[in-house]
Formats: structure tokens, C-alpha cells, sequence
């Protein structure tokens, strides 16, 4: 079965919806942990085969988007399906800009719920080992608490403002990003940049992630509007680049 051996933490407050979840994906043959809480959650952060995290949003304590802004932070593409109320539109879009894969309303069928998290665990592409804090991106690795990466020998320090850029990348790939969102969602409120100030910094990443700066193959532009992460895996045919 192909949901063997994935596996997934539930982490949701409601102990009789968590135990439903739980039974639901085991019987799929998903290996199931829950997390009744954000904190026991955060907690089992530090565990790095996770192939995806079912979050609830309302939590007590540590709210879900909390938990999914941590997450991130040292898990930029760890697939997170988050459950939310029906009416809590401004949370779902949150939702989505800190990084969620998918969202599902509760109260919802479980038969919709499995199928929508089979089709994230889908289109997710092995992305290499991501251990302690480190990710294989193309022929670079990124060190995410060393803020700097390795490639073809050579060591390329990044700037904390690279690394949040690169972040918001990996969190949001395949995604057109415009360079006003970029600023808007990347330097917030703390300077007075322009779109230039985006496009400079993309090629500074580019240089150190890829290489050749004018022939991106992972931070690809798009003419007009702004930019695009892929992150093609190795060993396979570049994945395809949806126009
Ligand atoms: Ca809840």
C-alpha cells in the first residue's frame, strides 16, 4: 500500500475527532502520532521523518498558525494540511501564507480529507534529507541554522535576508510570487526597499544556491510579474514547470 510507512502527526485538540483521524489513517496504513496540543506538537518537532502534519488551527495554548510559523521555520517543505471551522476565512488565508499545502473545513468527510492529503503527499517531491535543519536544494546544501550553504565545495555565506527570502521560496514553490509581495511578506515594514531591492537579492541567492545567475533552473523569473521556485529533484526528469 503506498501509505505505508509515511507518517503523519494529527495534532488536534478534539479527542474524539483526533482518535476518528487517527483510526481513519492507520486503517489507510499511515503510521499515525497526535499532538493534543501546540506545545506537544512543537515538541516533536525535532523528529525529522515526517511526511506530513494534519494541524488544527483553534488549539489551546500555542495556536496552529503559530505552531505552522515554527514549523517552518525549520521545516520549509514539510506538507501541512490544516483543519479549520467553516467561517474562519481570514485565518484560512493566514493559513496559506504562512505556508499550509491545504486546508480542510471542518466538520468535514473523512473519505474528502484522505483523499485531498493523498494528493498532497503526491505532488510532494522527495526532498532529499532535511537533517538537523539541513535541506538539499539542486546541487546546493542549504544549512538553515548556519545561514549559509554548501555547493560543489565552496561555502556561500548567507545574509539573514537571503535566508528569509529563500525560506518564503520553499514554503511557497511552484507559486508566482510577486516583488511586492515578496516585499511585503519578506522585509515587512522594516525598511523603505523597493522592487529593485528584490530583484538584487534574488540574484545574490541565485548565485550562491545555483551558480549561474542568468540561467536559474530553481528561482525561475516570470517576466511581468515576479519570480517562481521549482525545486526539481535529483535522479528524476526536472519536474514539470506549469505555466
Ligand atoms: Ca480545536
Amino acid at each position: 500500500m503506498k501509505a505505508k510507512g509515511k507518517k503523519i502527526l494529527v495534532v488536534e485538540d478534539e479527542a474524539v475527532l483526533r482518535m476518528a483521524l487517527v483510526d481513519a489513517l492507520e486503517a489507510q496504513g499511515y503510521e499515525v502520532e497526535e499532538a493534543e496540543d501546540g506545545e506537544s506538537a512543537l515538541a516533536q518537532l525535532d523528529r525529522d521523518d515526517w511526511d506530513l502534519w494534519l494541524l488544527d488551527l483553534m488549539l489551546p495554548g500555542v495556536q496552529g498558525l503559530d505552531v505552522l510559523q515554527r514549523l517552518r521555520q525549520s521545516h520549509p517543505r514539510l506538507p501541512v494540511m490544516i483543519l479549520t471551522a467553516r467561517g474562519e476565512e481570514y485565518d484560512r488565508v493566514r493559513g496559506f501564507e504562512c505556508g499550509a499545502d491545504d486546508y480542510v473545513l471542518k466538520p468535514f468527510s473523512m473519505r474528502e480529507l484522505l483523499l485531498r492529503l493523498e494528493a498532497i503527499l503526491r505532488r510532494v517531491p522527495n526532498p532529499g534529507p532535511a537533517e538537523n535543519g539541513k535541506l538539499r536544494i539542486g546541487q546546493a546544501t542549504v544549512d538553515f541554522a548556519g545561514y549559509c550553504l554548501h555547493r560543489q565545495d565552496r561555502q556561500f555565506e548567507l545574509s539573514r535576508r537571503e535566508m528569509e527570502l529563500l525560506k518564503f521560496f520553499l514554503a511557497h514553490e511552484g507559486q508566482v510570487l510577486s516583488r511586492n509581495r515578496l516585499l511585503d511578506e519578506v522585509w515587512g515594514a522594516d525598511a523603505f526597499p523597493t522592487t529593485r531591492t528584490v530583484d538584487t537579492h534574488v540574484f545574490k541567492l541565485r548565485r550562491k544556491l545555483e551558480g549561474d545567475a542568468d540561467k536559474p533552473q530553481l528561482i525561475l523569473t516570470v517576466h511581468g510579474v515576479g519570480y517562481k521556485f521549482v525545486h526539481p529533484t535529483p535522479d528524476v526528469p526536472q519536474q514539470k514547470i506549469d505555466k
